[in-house]
Parts: structure tokens; C-alpha cells; sequence
């Protein structure tokens, strides 16, 4: 039989209802043996998740003072889930072990993860599943560095044996076998990392959002969703900050070839996102999504018969280097070249960056603009497409936005663009309009 691998996000196992529509997925196909679950999320938008509970609860503790009702406040998000599944479990022992460890100051990361472990205890019994702790399956390195071989070699054996479980997610465990958590939102990885270790069909990601958008709602109102993507082409996306899956989730089930899929667990028959390592399909429109961010800066530097000039580009490298500094795009000219770069990382660093290119490279004009925001407009059927880049920009001029640098990527999956920042909207609107609306009409 066929394996599936199920994640449910916070959102998806925040209360008793929620908890009901997970279980209505899972068991609606024998094929979902193995679940991954999230600790409890918000019930509504004001409300607290249990990470965020446990980090505060923590602190009071490691600070030696009181935590009783922090910690109470936690128990009871618990039992109310209980109580309104109406099951017999109690987790009053897993409690008063934590409890104690906190006391104990049995650190951050440990705390943090208690929420997935138990909201994986009370899964695991509403289902009638197995409960795998991950503690002794998912390793870091001495480095805590998450360490693939190692997992797959523990995890694989051990869900080999087993018709089904539950694994919390977001956490695994160190050498020493202390607890360690992946960053915020590491679930997905953990989800990737069972459905490459029990070798998968799919990874079933369930979320509170039908998949992607081709754009951010908060832009464009009701964007079309995105039916497949690459991993590569949302590569480019969540590198430009679009959100839904942590990107780290993509390297073990790409290494191991198993699609992703986006579902919503409040709609559970929208079909989501798949992404896939490659496909057939040719994607409704030309692109297949458009992201950006704001926070932007372009160091300008120009110097007569730069061209000529051997290593000119390396020594403008260097200074970043010397700062410590990444750069995001270097277009060039013949006799000028702007690095754009992140504004926080150059905050405080200006002066220095600027000196160390004025004595290495000695340019003729130097100057930093700021203010700019980049989009990357992806689509692996740009390729294909004549006049992609025309319409892009006739899209832009119609909608008086200047563009302030382009740089179309070697691969022809993507083409990245920076305008000021309060044309960010405007142009991302134009975008869509000229890529997905038209093309309707
Ligand atoms: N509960 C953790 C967090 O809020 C991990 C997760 O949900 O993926 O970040």
C-alpha cells in the first residue's frame, strides 16, 4: 500500500473542532499512516499559541520566579481538548514532568517542544495511532546542525514497524540526547524528513490556506491559487518572502523526490498546491507567482574604463566581505555597477563599506540610494514565452512605475526587478494584472 505523510499546523489542532476535522482527513484514507503534528495554534486572532506559552512560561522559570499560573494556563489549553473530545486520556504525569523540568531549567529548546509532544499524546489517542517521540529518531550534530543520515538511518527502522503514528513535529535531539527544536515553524521539516524516511508518495501538508497564491492577498485581492510549482520556482518565491511552508521543509522530500502537497484543513476538498521537482503540466498563465520585499539598498559605484579594469568586480566584493555583508544582485554596466543589498545588514556599516571601496577600486562617483524593493516575478513557462519581458515592462510604464534595476535570471525561471518602495504595490498589482487577468479575458 501506498504511504501518505500527514502534517497538521497549529491552526489545524487549536481546539476540539479542529482536532475533529484532522481526524476526518487522516482516516478518510488508509493510506495516511504516519501523522505530524504542530502544538496547538491560535483559535482566533488575538489568542496565544502554546509555543509562544511556553517560551514566556519558561522564562519566568529560568528566571527562578513563579510560573505556576503561566503554566496552568498552558494545562488548560490541554485539558479543554480532552474534555471536548470527550476522551479518557490524562496528561497530568507528562504535567508534573514538565513542571519539574522546568524547575529544573531543562532549557528553552525543551520547553518550547513540549507542545507538540503533547498535542501529539492526544492525537495519537483520539485516532487510536501509535505515538513516536521523535527525541530519539530526529539527531542534530554536534554543530546542531539537523543531521539527515543519522535520522533516516534511526527513523526509517523504527516506522518500518509500525502500521501508523503520530510524531510530533519541531523537535529532536542533540548527541548528548538534550532536546533541540528546529527554528520557528520547523514542523514542516519534520514532516518532510518522516515522509523521505518512510519513503512516501506525497507529504500532505495541512494548513489553514488553500495552497499558494500567485500573489500576496494583502496586495492582490483574492489572488488565483497556484495549482503546481516547482521547488525550485518556490525556491525563488519563499526566498522573496513568500510564506505558507518553512523553507527548509523542501530539502529532504527533494533529495528524495516525493511531491509536496498544500491542503486546507477547513477545505478539505480544495485540491492546494502540489510541488513537484518537475512537470508536465504548463502552468495556467505565463508566471506561476510573483513575491517581493521592501528593505532594499543599491551601492552605486562608477569609474571610467571599469570594463577594463582586471579584478574591479572582485575588490567591490571584497569590501562587502570585509564587512561581513551578503550581496542580493550585482547588475553592471560598462562603466558602472550597482550591488544591491540588504538596508538592516548596512545599517551602521555605510561608512566603512564606502571606505573600504574608495581605497580598494578608487571610483570616480560612489553613492547609496535607498528605499527599494525587489520583485521576482517566476515562471517556469517564461522559458518558452516570446515577450515576457515587454509585457512586464509595458505593464510597469502603464503604471507609472520606474523600474530601477533588472536582472532576468541565467536559468530563465525568473526576473527580478527593483522599484522604490512606495511603488512596491503598484507594481506588484500591474504584474499580476498583465500575467493573470488579461490573460483571462
Ligand atoms: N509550534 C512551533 C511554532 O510555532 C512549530 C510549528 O508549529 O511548526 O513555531
Amino acid at each position: 500500500m501506498d504511504t501518505k505523510v500527514v502534517k497538521f499546523g497549529g491552526s489545524s489542532l487549536a481546539d476540539a473542532a479542529q482536532f475533529r476535522k484532522a481526524a476526518d482527513i487522516v482516516l478518510a484514507e488508509p493510506e495516511r499512516r504516519f501523522v505530524v503534528a504542530s502544538a496547538p495554534g491560535k483559535r482566533f486572532s488575538a489568542d496565544i499559541k502554546v509555543t509562544d506559552m511556553l517560551y514566556s512560561c519558561y522564562e519566568l522559570a529560568a528566571k527562578g520566579e513563579d510560573f505556576s499560573a503561566a503554566f496552568a494556563a498552558i494545562e488548560e489549553r490541554f485539558n479543554s481538548i480532552i474534555a471536548d473530545l470527550g476522551l479518557s486520556l490524562s496528561l497530568e504525569k507528562e504535567f508534573s514532568d514538565i513542571k519539574n523540568a522546568f524547575a529544573h531549567r531543562a532549557g528553552r529548546d525543551y520547553a518550547a517542544s513540549r507542545g507538540e509532544y503533547l498535542n501529539s499524546i492526544i492525537l495519537a489517542d483520539f485516532l487510536g495511532y501509535n505515538f513516536v517521540d521523535p527525541a530519539g529518531y530526529i539527531r542534530f550534530d554536534e554543530s546542531g546542525s539537523f543531521d539527515l543520515a543519522a535520522t533516516l538511518s534511526l527513523l526509517s527502522p523504527k516506522l518500518a514497524q509500525l502500521q501508523n503514528a503520530v510524531i510530533p513535529g519541531f523537535y529532536g535531539s542533540m548527541p548528548n540526547d538534550t532536546i533541540k527544536t528546529f527554528s520557528r515553524g520547523g514542523s514542516d521539516i519534520t514532516g518532510s524528513i518522516v515522509a523521505s524516511a518512510v519513503n512516501a508518495v506525497i507529504y500532505e501538508n495541512w494548513t489553514d490556506v488553500s495552497g499558494f497564491m500567485i500573489c500576496d492577498p494583502r496586495i492582490v485581492e483574492n489572488p488565483k491559487p497556484i495549482r503546481t510549482i516547482t521547488y525550485r520556482e518556490l525556491r525563488e518565491l519563499a526566498y522573496m518572502g513568500a510564506g505558507v511552508l518553512h523553507e527548509d521543509a523542501i530539502f529532504p522530500v527533494r533529495k528524495a523526490g516525493i511531491p509536496i502537497n498544500i491542503r486546507n484543513t477547513n477545505q478539505p476538498e480544495d485540491r492546494g498546491t502540489f510541488i513537484v521537482s518537475e512537470t508536465a503540466e504548463t502552468s495556467p498563465y505565463i508566471i506561476t507567482g510573483i513575491a517581493g520585499k521592501k528593505g532594499f539598498s543599491v551601492i552605486q559605484i562608477e569609474k571610467d574604463m571599469m570594463n577594463a579594469e582586471v579584478g574591479f568586480g572582485r575588490n567591490v566584493l571584497r569590501a562587502l566581505e570585509k564587512n561581513n555583508m551578503c550581496f542580493e544582485h550585482m547588475p553592471s554596466g560598462i562603466d558602472t555597477m550597482s550591488v544591491i543589498v540588504s538596508s538592516e545588514a548596512l545599517i551602521g556599516k555605510e561608512k566603512s563599506v564606502l571606505d573600504e571601496i574608495v581605497s580598494r577600486c578608487h571610483p570616480d562617483k560612489l553613492e547609496i540610494e535607498n528605499n527599494l524593493a525587489l520583485i521576482a516575478v517566476v515562471g517556469r513557462g517564461m522559458k518558452k514565452t516570446r515577450g515576457t519581458a515587454g509585457r512586464l515592462f509595458s505593464a510597469l510604464a502603464h503604471a507609472r512605475v520606474n523600474v530601477k534595476m533588472i536582472d532576468q535570471g541565467s536559468s530563465e525561471l525568473n526576473i527580478i526587478i527593483a522599484v522604490e518602495e512606495e511603488d512596491f504595490e503598484t507594481a506588484t498589482k500591474a504584474i499580476y494584472d498583465m500575467f493573470v487577468l488579461t490573460a483571462e479575458k
